[in-house]
């Protein structure tokens, strides 16, 4: 998505450690008309896929996730970080590497909000290593329910995330693949 491209070139901050801050569009302040524009992107992609919910986790991805559940139609659900008092009864979990915090940390979907019959669409702002996408894939799993792909609004190619979801059979589609990056200029990958 060019659009996203010039945004990142224009607004995104490269910090040390290989994390990118677009904290003034989607990671703090949320540009609300482009994520909105983020969202037909990813209708365009998956419209035709039968999607019956988006799953993303929370916090980041929440913005971007409904952005796109706003265009397809469709609720969307969030995993939580934490075991939360609200959860009631069974939850789905899974266990998630934190690139950013570097630490593990669990994600919790409660039971009563996907089911076998669902068509998911994973959703997430940023894909690295895959590790929370490959949670997420977890909790789609023990529900049994059908995972028709994968996405973010923005990858870090170099990361191999997203390449090693595809070599597994995923449709993985991102709105900006980044594939290298640092102080001085940030390279995409032609889509
Ligand atoms: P992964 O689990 O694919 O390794 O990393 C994706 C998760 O880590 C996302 O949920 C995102 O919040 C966070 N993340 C990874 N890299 C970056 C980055 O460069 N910038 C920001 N803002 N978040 C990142």
């Amino acid at each position: 998505m060019k659009a996203l491209e010039e945004k990142i070139l224009k607004e995104g901050k490269v910090l040390p450690g290989n994390v990118l801050k677009v904290g003034s569009f989607l990671n703090q302040q949320i540009d609300t008309a482009f994520s909105m524009e983020m969202g037909k992107e990813i209708c365009r992609l998956f419209g035709d896929c039968g999607v019956t919910k988006i799953l993303t986790v929370e916090a980041s991805g929440i913005a971007f996730a409904f952005a796109a559940g706003a265009q397809l139609g469709v609720p969307v659900v969030f995993a939580k970080k934490h075991a939360s008092a609200n959860l009631s009864g069974e939850t789905y979990a899974a266990c998630v590497y934190s690139y950013t915090h570097q630490r593990n940390y669990e994600i919790v979907v409660s039971k009563e909000y996907i089911q076998a019959d669902d068509r998911l669409l994973i959703l997430d702002d940023f894909l690295a290593n895959g590790n929370a996408i490959n949670g997420m894939l977890e909790i789609a799993a023990q529900a049994g329910a059908t995972v028709v792909g994968c996405g973010a609004a923005i990858e870090k190619g170099y990361q191999g995330g997203g390449d090693a979801l595809r070599r597994r059979g995923y449709r993985v589609e991102s709105l900006a693949i980044i594939d290298s990056m640092n102080e001085s200029g940030i390279v995409f990958r032609k889509q």
